[in-house]
This record gives C-alpha cells, structure tokens and sequence, in this order.
C-alpha cells in the first residue's frame, strides 16, 4: 500500500506556471497530483500538512559544491561526507552533484569509491546524481586555491579509469581550454556522456571559442578563477557569456561577483542557460561569509541557494518565479533529469521545499518524506 501525503494551502512555483493557494499530492516518493484542489477524493489515511502563506518549489539542485557542516567531500570518511550533505539537505538541497578538487590519482579514486558506497547504503540524505571533478587539468595560472603539485596534463587513461571506478556516473569535468590537445579530450568526454565545463583558466576569446566547438557545454563559476572581459580581449568569460549554448555556473553570494557583473549576466546569458551553485566549502552552514585561503584568495561560498536566490532576484531585478529555475529546471536539463527532479508535476519525485514569504526554506519534502524540522542554521553571508 503506498502512503499518500497532501501539501495544501501553500503558493506553488513549480517554477513554469504559479498557482495560487495550491495543492500538491504525493504517492509514495512521486508526485500525483498538482494544482487547484480541495480534500474531496483524497485517499484516507493521507497525512495533511497545511502551509497557508508558506510557497512550494521543487528541491534544488546544486551542481557544485566541495562540503559543507564542518567537513570537506575530498579524501573524507563516509562519515563526514553524510554530514556535508545532510546540512545541504536541511538548506534546501535535495539533489547534488559532488565535487571533487584538484587532487592526486590515489585521493580522487578513493573519494569516487567513498561516494558509490554512500550512495548505496543511506537514504535519508539528497540525491547523489554524479560527481563533478573540478580538475585536475586545469591552468595553474587561474587554480584559485586548488592544489598546484596535483594539477596535470589530461589524460585519457586516468579519465577512463575515473569512468569505470565510478560506474559511469562523472557528469561534469572541468578542463582549462588553452591545454594542449584539449579539443580531443573534449570530444571524449561529450562521447561518454559527460559534459565538458570550461574553468580555471587563462584562456583568451579564441581558445574559448574552439573549445566550445569542441564541445564544452558550462562555464565552472563565470568570472571567477578565468580571464575576464577586456575590451579588446573578451577572454574566457566573455566567449562563455557570449554563446548561448553554454551553460553558466553563477556563484551569487554578491562577493565573488560584483552585483553589476550578475545584472550583466542576466542580460547576455539567456536565462535558460543560468545556473546558480554554492561552490559550498567545509564552512557552509557553520560559519559566515565568505572563505579566503592563507595568501587571502577567495575562494568557495558559505551562501545557500534560498539566499543566492534571494540576491540573484535583487541584483537583477527579475521576478523570484523567473529566478527559481537556476536551481530547478535549468540544472535538471543539463543534467539530462528534467523528466524527474527540477519540477513540480506529476510523475516527478516529490522533493519539494516550503518557503517562508521570504522565501527562505522551512521544510524540505526528499522522496515524499517530511525532514524532522531543526534547527535551521543559516547558511548566509
Ligand atoms: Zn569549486
């Protein structure tokens, strides 16, 4: 007998249409039914839940994200690494896409095994959809605070055993366009289904461009850590801007990008293409503001989505329902889930977040399943 559970009485943003004093209803772990509805022919024995001035939205989806509650995802035990995303789950987060760093073969190889085996024993935790390794063939010139001894010339061998360890499920990897003979790892990665991401980079316009024709589909956090626009040499991020077939990470914490360059972005970059991440580090949830390395670079975000969300709509002056799909819609398209996660309707999986009116998150629904309510620790600059 599966268990029927109604949400009622809330706004829902599911993001592509708005209803007002909404109804959502769950069977098991899927959504049933959205839309205007009052309790008749709901099933008995179906658990309520009245969230009168309170907004439903889909779960979110964070693409990138290091750690988080105190612990970092990189070389951890399965231990700390559960804490990390249980803290990303109370903020809202109910699909993720861990990433690793810059790392040596042995410590990548061990944190992908350390992530197969959580993924397959816990379930009160988000969704793991893939991993995202941020590196290691990047530029060391634009490496940010990622470790210089282990950044190194891509290899083929090493990608495919990464591949195979990880049972297929790398999404996302992150290569610096002005490598050599980047074009054709490029070309391997799109023809193993995992999306080539441009980032920490020295790249100009034109190495940019080719690597885009070669198949680079996201920027790894535009702006930062990558050659930015000068007026006679649009770098990196001016190609990735410019092209409408990239997708953009966008850390919006209103540090690492200045609130002007985030309206830019919203100008050149269709919104569709948009896709607020945390970039979270060990400190998200435990501390605020931003983090600096001992030589005072800048580097992950303490931010969580509600608040980049939150400034995001501030910064650019759009409306919160439009905004909505950076952490929605538009990651589950890249990521080739839409018919699952990102939005609310039926047949989707019912993760769903209640938002006050200010749009910061209350309660977090992961498969059907109301989280305890804590504590909610802000996660916020
Ligand atoms: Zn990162």
């Amino acid at each position: 007998m599966s268990e029927f559970t109604l949400i009622k009485n809330c706004d829902v943003f599911t993001p592509l249409r708005m209803i007002q004093s909404g109804s959502i209803l769950i069977e098991g772990e899927k959504i049933k039914r959205v839309g205007q509805f009052g309790d008749s022919g709901i099933p008995p024995g179906t658990r309520v839940f009245n969230f009168k001035n309170r907004v439903a939205v889909p779960g979110f989806i964070d693409i990138h994200l290091h750690g988080g509650g105190g612990e970092e995802f990189t070389d951890s035990s399965a231990e700390s690494i559960i804490t990390a995303l249980k803290t990303h789950l109370k903020n809202g987060t109910t699909s993720l896409l861990p990433t690793l760093m810059t790392a040596s073969h042995e410590q990548i190889l061990n944190t992908i095994r350390t992530f197969l085996d959580i993924k397959n024993n816990n379930h009160d935790i988000p969704d793991i959809i893939g991993l995202n390794l941020e590196g290691p063939y990047i530029s060391k010139e634009k490496r940010g605070v990622q470790r210089t001894q282990y950044i190194r010339r891509p290899s083929l061998a090493e990608m495919k055993e990464y591949i195979e360890v990880s049972q297929e499920s790398i999404k996302i990897v992150t290569v610096a366009p002005e490598i050599d003979g980047i074009s054709a790892f490029i070309r391997f990665l799109t023809e193993r289904n995992i999306i080539p991401s441009a980032g920490h980079t020295n790249a100009g316009f034109e190495q940019t461009q080719q690597a885009i024709e070669a198949g680079v589909r996201l920027a790894t956090h535009i702006f930062n850590a990558m050659r930015g626009i000068a007026h006679r040499e649009p770098g990196a991020a001016g190609a990735l801007l410019l092209n409408d077939e990239v997708y953009a990470e966008v850390v919006a914490d209103g540090i690492h990008i200045h609130p002007s360059i985030l309206s830019l972005i919203a100008r050149a970059k269709p919104l569709e293409r948009i896709i607020l991440v945390t970039d979270a580090t060990r400190f998200y949830g435990v501390k605020q503001g931003a983090s600096y390395s001992k030589e005072g670079k800048l580097f992950g975000s303490n931010t969580a989505l509600d608040l980049a969300l939150k400034h995001m709509t501030r910064f650019t002056g759009m409306p919160f329902t439009q905004i909505l799909k950076t952490v929605t819609t538009n990651p589950a398209r890249l990521l080739k889930i839409e018919d699952q996660k990102g939005l609310l309707k039926r047949g989707c999986d019912a993760d769903i977040v209640i938002l006050d009116k200010e749009y910061q998150v209350q309660e977090v629904f992961l498969r059907g399943k109301k989280l305890p309510h804590s504590e909610r620790r802000p996660a916020a600059v």
